[in-house]
């Protein structure tokens, strides 16, 4: 009896001390529609906290798809793709994400999983799945990656950011037997983007594998919108490719593409793939009016004036003690320091409706506690402005 009180008090003095750093995160019901003007715990916000870069979350056309895809495929699949799961919609996704990612990579194959962070599991449990095999990790790589490399039986060798002569230096003095470079493409607290074909070169003249994560990239990145690869316009055999489609393509889930080999290697052995259900087929069928906008003119349009929002943005604030991270993506930090500045920073947004995360250790470094502001093309310039002027208050009021 008395057991069951002890660990829980136990569980609550983890809860307090987390408290005492000002490191509690607190969850926030939507009562409406991923979109910027979102209601929040019953409270009309403007939001600049999604990763809906596009907005499609909330597209007409989007919608419409899930529900026809519902209607015809039904709203579950029912069991892992290699039971029965496996439906039309998935295949046909799959193979418009393989045609897509063609120019890029040789003889593409493209797999969609339920989730990028069970994607980034597959790739590298399967790629390193030999104890002579070593995973070098970009410092800064988001949490599934990490979690990817403990997983994997590979040792794992972590290079500084974005540091290529670093990371040669290792690749020369290894001698495992697989050699795995993986990396964000565009860092997902800091906005910046990994140096890719620099990445590359190096990989390829040591016979190395590059994985790259493009969650933030897919969708916005490149002229059509393919994301890291098409935007700095690289193509190799090495290169193993993850996008997520929950973010800019506004649905859920991911895919990874590769030389169809590599994608075989996962049906046959990638856990993450092989012990769970497959998505609902609906969402695959979703995907597809995602595709046509990002593929199509309106892909572009949206492309065009999230990049106007992004410079106009960065225009408008005139920061002093906080700073302003140099990247020209939708991410777009502000470094407040301290956890607790941090936090009162959001809540101050929060009191005149403006919603932007404070971003705490563990996810960045102790110290760089930070405003995270996404922009999306469902901003307008004047949210934009509004956005500007509160921060630059904002920081004045608090010095
Ligand atoms: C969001 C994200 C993921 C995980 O993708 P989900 O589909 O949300 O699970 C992986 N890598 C990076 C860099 C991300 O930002």
């Amino acid at each position: 009896m008395k057991a069951v009180p002890d660990l829980i008090a136990g569980v609550d003095r983890k809860l307090d001390a987390l408290a005492g750093q000002s490191l509690m995160r607190r969850l926030r019901v939507a009562d409406s529609p991923c979109a910027p003007r979102q209601v929040v715990d019953g409270r009309a916000m403007l939001a600049f906290c999604s990763n809906d870069y596009l907005g499609l979350a909330a597209h007409p056309d989007v919608i419409e798809a899930l529900r026809e895809g519902a209607g015809r495929y039904g709203a579950g699949s029912g069991a892992s793709h290699l039971v029965s799961g496996h439906s039309r919609a998935h295949a046909l996704l799959e193979g418009r994400l393989g045609e897509w990612m063609a120019p890029h990579l040789e003889q593409a194959r493209a797999l969609y999983l339920c989730t990028g962070y069970m994607a980034n599991l597959a790739i590298l449990t399967a790629l390193g799945a030999d104890s002579d095999a070593m995973i070098f990790s970009e410092a800064l790589n988001h949490a599934s990656l990490i979690d990817g490399a403990r997983l994997a039986k590979a040792g794992v060798t972590v290079y500084p950011h974005g540091d290529v002569d670093a990371l040669a230096a290792q690749l020369a003095a290894s001698s495992a037997g697989t050699r795995i470079v993986v990396t964000d493409s565009v860092f997902s607290m800091d906005g910046n983007l990994a140096p890719l074909p620099a990445l590359l070169a190096l990989c390829e003249r040591h016979g190395a594998w590059l994985v790259v994560d493009d969650a933030h990239g897919f969708g916005v990145l490149g002229a059509r919108g393919r994301g890291a690869l098409e935007h700095f316009d690289l193509r190799s055999p090495n290169l193993v490719y993850m996008g997520t489609l929950g973010k800019a393509a506004g649905v859920g889930g991911a895919f990874i593409a590769a030389h169809a080999s590599v994608i075989e290697l996962l049906v046959q052995r990638a856990r993450p793939y092989i012990y769970t259900t497959a998505a609902p087929p609906a969402l695959a069928h979703a995907l597809q009016a995602s595709l046509d906008i990002i593929g199509g003119e309106e892909g572009t349009r949206r492309r065009a004036h999230l990049a106007a929002l992004v410079a106009h943005l960065r225009d408008a604030l005139r920061l002093q003690r906080w700073q302003l991270l140099p990247s020209h993506t939708a991410i777009q930090p502000v470094i407040v320091g301290s956890n607790d500045e941090a936090l009162r920073a959001a809540a101050g947004l929060h009191e005149q409706g403006l919603w932007v995360p404070a971003i705490r250790p563990p996810t960045v470094a102790p110290g760089t506690a930070r405003l995270r502001m996404t922009l999306c093309a469902a901003h307008s310039h004047d949210d934009v402005a509004l956005l500007a002027r509160a921060l630059n208050e904002l920081e004045r009021a608090t010095a």
